[in-house]
Order: C-alpha cells, then sequence, then structure tokens
C-alpha cells in the first residue's frame, strides 16, 4: 500500500447500489430455480416459492437471469467471481428474517453480505443464496450517553461522519467503505485501538437474527455467553442487525503522516523502532511499511498522535531525529481525512490478494527477515498494524478474540488490475508470507481463510466455548462462510 500516495476520495460510503426492483415476476425455466445447499447438495427450488418469497421481501431479489444481478454480485475484491443462485437485497429487518427462513428451510448455502470486502469472499457464494444488508446503514448518535447505535450493513464511514461531527469516536478501521459488519465480528482493529481498545473492546450489545428466525440481543446482561462470542467470533451465530458501541470524546485536529526512508536505513530504523515503541504513550501509533515505487524500494513509518497535536510533536520528535527522512509529511491535521485517505487506493473493483500474521516482538532476527526478503520482482507490499496498548489489557478469554498479548499484525498483500499478472503478484505475496511465518503467532480471521483445522486453532483456548455457543444459535451451521466454526457435539 503506497502510503505516500495521497488519493482522497470522497467518502464512498453512500455509494452502495440502489438497484431498479426486479423482484422476482419472469418465469424460471424449467420451472424451478437450481442451487446448492450448505453441504454441497444441489437442489430444485419451485418458480412459485421463489415469487411468493420475492413477493415477501421489500428489497429487491435477484436471479442469475435478472438485469442487474452482475452488479448486484459484486464485492469488493474483483478476484471474487462468484454467483449466488438468489441475491436478496435486505431492506429491512424483517427481509433478513424471511431470508434466513427460506434458506434455513431449504438448507441453501448461505452468504451474508455486508461491506463486502472480505478478501477471501466469504460475503459471496455459488449457488447459494447471497443475504445483503448493506441497503441497512442507519447510524444514531446518543451524544449525552456517548453510544452510538448502528445498523449491520453500515459502513465504517457512516459511523465515523456520525460520531466526529458529534467530537466523539470510537475505533474504526482504515479504510471507510469497510463494513462495519465483518469489521466488528473479527475484532476490529483500527487507529484508535491501542487508546480505546479494538471495536468489540467498545461494544456494548448487539441484536442478532439467528438461525431460527428469532431476534436476540446480547450484551453483558442478556445471552452473555452469545455477546461473548460474537465479540471475535465472526458471523458465526446470525445476522447482526444492530452494533451499539461506545463513543469516546474525540477532537479531529490531530498531529500525524508519513516518514520515508531508502531501504539501506530500513533496519536501522526498524531496530531503533523497537526500543522507541516499548515507551510510547497509547495515544500514539507508528506503523512501519515496505513499497517499492518504480523499482525503488522503499522503508517508511505511517506515524499518528491522536491527542493534542503539541504533544504528539514531542513524543515523535526522537523518531523524526533518529534519521534523516527522505520524505516527511509530519504535521496537525485531520482524523477524518487521515480515515479516508486510501479510499481509493484500495478501492472496488481492483484484484487483491493478502496473508497477514500477528507479531508479538520486533526481534532482530524478524527485523533481518523483515528487510531481506523485500526483493524481487514484483514485490508485495508490507505494512503493520500497531496494536498493544489498551487492546492487550484485556484478558485473551475475556471475548472470543484470543491474541491479546500481540504487539502488531504484519499485513502482505499485493493489489492490481491486470489479470494476467495474477500468479506472480499471488506467489510474491506467499513468498514473503512464508519467509515471516516462522515470526508469526496466530492471525487475524479478518484477514486469512486458512481451512478448518488451522481456523479452530486461531481461535485458541476459547475454541471450545465457542462451539457450544455455537450449537445453541447455529446448530446447522447455517451460517458457515466465515471463520466458521463447528457446532460442539
Ligand atoms: C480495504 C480494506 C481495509 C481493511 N481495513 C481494516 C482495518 O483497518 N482494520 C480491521 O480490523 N480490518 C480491516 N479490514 C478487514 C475487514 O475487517 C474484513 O475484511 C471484514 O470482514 C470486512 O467486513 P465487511 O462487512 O465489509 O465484509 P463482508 O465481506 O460483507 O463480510 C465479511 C464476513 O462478515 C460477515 N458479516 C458481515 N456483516 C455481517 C452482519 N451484519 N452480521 C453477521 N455477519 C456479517 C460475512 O458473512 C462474512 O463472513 C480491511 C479490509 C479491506 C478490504
Amino acid at each position: 500500500m503506497k502510503r505516500r500516495t495521497f488519493v482522497k476520495s470522497a467518502i464512498a460510503v453512500g455509494a452502495s447500489a440502489v438497484l431498479p426492483g426486479c423482484n422476482q415476476s419472469r418465469p424460471l425455466a424449467g420451472g424451478t430455480l437450481e442451487a446448492v445447499t450448505g453441504s454441497g447438495e444441489e437442489v430444485s427450488i419451485e418458480s412459485a416459492a421463489v415469487k411468493e418469497f420475492a413477493g415477501e421481501l421489500s428489497g429487491n431479489l435477484y436471479l442469475p437471469t435478472d438485469q442487474g444481478y452482475d452488479t448486484a454480485r459484486q464485492v469488493w475484491n474483483a478476484m471474487i467471481d462468484k454467483k449466488p443462485a438468489l441475491i436478496a437485497q435486505c431492506a429491512s429487518v424483517d427481509d433478513i428474517k424471511h431470508c434466513v427462513e427460506f434458506a434455513r428451510h431449504r438448507e441453501l448455502l448461505v452468504a451474508v453480505k455486508g461491506g463486502g470486502h472480505s478478501y477471501p469472499g466469504k460475503s459471496t457464494c455459488n449457488g447459494g443464496m447471497m443475504i445483503d444488508v448493506s441497503q441497512l446503514h442507519a447510524v444514531d448518535i446518543d451524544a449525552d450517553n456517548r453510544v452510538a447505535t448502528v445498523q449491520g450493513g453500515a459502513l465504517l464511514g457512516h459511523l465515523d461522519t456520525a460520531s466526529i461531527k458529534q467530537n466523539l469516536a470510537t475505533t474504526t478501521g482504515i479504510v471507510s467503505h469497510t463494513g462495519v459488519g465483518g469489521f466488528t465480528l473479527g475484532g476490529g482493529m483500527g487507529r484508535l485501538d491501542r487508546m480505546h481498545g479494538l471495536a468489540i473492546d467498545n461494544l456494548l450489545g448487539a441484536t442478532v437474527i439467528t438461525a431460527d428466525g428469532r431476534t436476540v440481543r446480547a450484551s453483558e446482561d442478556e445471552n452473555p455467553d452469545l455477546f461473548w462470542a460474537l465479540r471475535g467470533g465472526g458471523g458465526n451465530f446470525g445476522i447482526v442487525t444492530e452494533f451499539v458501541y461506545r463513543l469516546h470524546p474525540f477532537d479531529d485536529t490531530v498531529y500525524g503522516g508519513f516518514l520515508e526512508y531508502p531501504i539501506d536505513k530500513a533496519k536501522e530504523m526498524m531496530t531503533f523502532f523497537a526500543e522507541f515503541e516499548q515507551s510510547m504513550p497509547n495515544e500514539a501509533r507508528v506503523e512501519p511499511y515496505l513499497y517499492a515505487d518504480d523499482g525503488e524500494r522503499i522503508f517508511g513509518f505511517s506515524v499518528l498522535y491522536a491527542g493534542d497535536p503539541a504533544t504528539g510533536e514531542t513524543v515523535f520528535a526522537p523518531l523524526v531525529a533518529a534519521g534523516t527522512p527522505i520524505f516527511n509529511s509530519l504535521d496537525v491535521g485531520s482524523y477524518s481525512e487521515i480515515q479516508t485517505m486510501l479510499d481509493g487506493e484500495l478501492g472496488h473493483g481492483q484484484l487483491n490478494y493478502l496473508k497477514s500474521g500477528f507479531i508479538v516482538e520486533l526481534t532482530p532476527e524478524f527485523i533481518d527477515a523483515f528487510v531481506d526478503n523485500f526483493e524481487g520482482d514484483p514485490t508485495p507490499n508490507v505494512w503493520f498494524q500497531h496494536l498493544g496498548g489498551t487492546t492487550s489489557q484485556v484478558g485473551g478469554d475475556a471475548t472470543a478474540y484470543a491474541h491479546r498479548d500481540v504487539r502488531f499484525n504484519l499485513g502482505i498483500d499485493s493489489v492490481f488490475t491486470d489479470a494476467s499478472e495474477t500468479e506472480a503478484r499471488i506467489a510474491a505475496v506467499r513468498r514473503y508470507y512464508a519467509a515471516m511465518a516462522p515470526f508469526m503467532k496466530g492471525y487475524y480471521t479478518n484477514l486469512n481463510d486458512e481451512g478448518a483445522q488451522k481456523t479452530w486453532g486461531n481461535y485458541g483456548p476459547n475454541y471450545p466455548r465457542l462451539a457450544k455457543v455455537k450449537a445453541e444459535y447455529d446448530p446447522s451451521n447455517l451460517f458457515r462462510l466465515n471463520a466458521n466454526i463447528e457446532p460442539a457435539a
């Protein structure tokens, strides 16, 4: 990810497509719709049942023959090209219930689409039903009580825009067109997490449509086991129609920017940073990165102090003085602008491949491997998400998200548009990831897709409890396109 390319785009959050109404009226060839179940068996759904279902929905239902279907099936990552048998764009919570009931009754394969930003494409499927909740994106801010109530299909930009306007904020991610749904249920890292914890640490409650079509509230006081599981267990337990977040007083004026160095200074700067980072306050966030610009390999730090800018300048002074940057954009600026500056660079419709893993410590061995392996053509983008701080003050079993002892998430990705480069791009990411893997301790389930055994292991000691909650709320594994948990026997 080229941090130096400040592609500022208008907040794309209002861009969810409003497509022409096309509730199924067209007769189906052969009088049936061919679909697949969660276990992969083919099923035929009678035309009359599809028609009745379409009539129950206030939103649109798209079948493969419908105009608009190809637009409706798109997700953020253009590498994902799947064709659901039915796409329901829910316009109400009742629509979601109808979808769940229709799908459960026929044991259909189900994909739930919030922001559609799953790298491996978990929000779509071949032959099943895509339940698209992205039109449900209202945000209500209770400024007096510092609480945001957010519909399950909202984007992070919807939440940021509404809360920052009221001088309040909570942890959201670094690209505003990402969905609150998948983001929050997997943990939710962002520029404020060292100060205020992960998104799940600010979650006060959620409302869920479970696999049996019930509406269930989850909080510390209501269904606390479900509340525990939702905080890191992904979309395994149902469709979240509403998230309630704690907000914090916040001033949009912050201090930050980028420092960049030639690659031959990378080890020296990383070694300094490894020590400096240990005593940084929680308002401060520094994220190293590597990228190549026209063949020139660059090392840099993305820097933010999300508090008083003058204090930030003082805090980062030793880091600035430790080297001679070839690029230095540190200045007073707007947090809202920082939160949208990558929206264009990481926009919809590009081909994306990513691997990631958690790093506990920046040892000299790690630093050597991090720099020495950054070579070849193409090179991937390599970047950190800075954790620790408040995220590590929560116990590993206090929420389903188990990885509280790590200080960084290390991401390795490639973003491109020419499909003929796919093999080489994937190989470059995998090659660098293989060199980093010995230093990694688990991974962020919101980014990687690793198969059943590794997924279960990644939940760590929390897995048996998660499997029990899964058995209670989704015993038939209707919601399986996620970091999937097997219902306990
Ligand atoms: C450009 C980009 C930037 C990112 N930046 C960050 C970041 O800064 N921090 C971070 O932590 N992560 C980040 N991520 C990862 C992100 O958290 C995951 O991709 C997340 O799954 C996206 O959520 P979504 O709703 O957009 O995705 P979707 O693809 O819609 O859904 C992903 C998963 O969540 C489930 N899901 C979505 N909504 C709901 C719901 N309402 N109820 C139940 N299940 C639901 C889906 O079924 C699916 O399993 C980023 C991803 C991208 C592509």
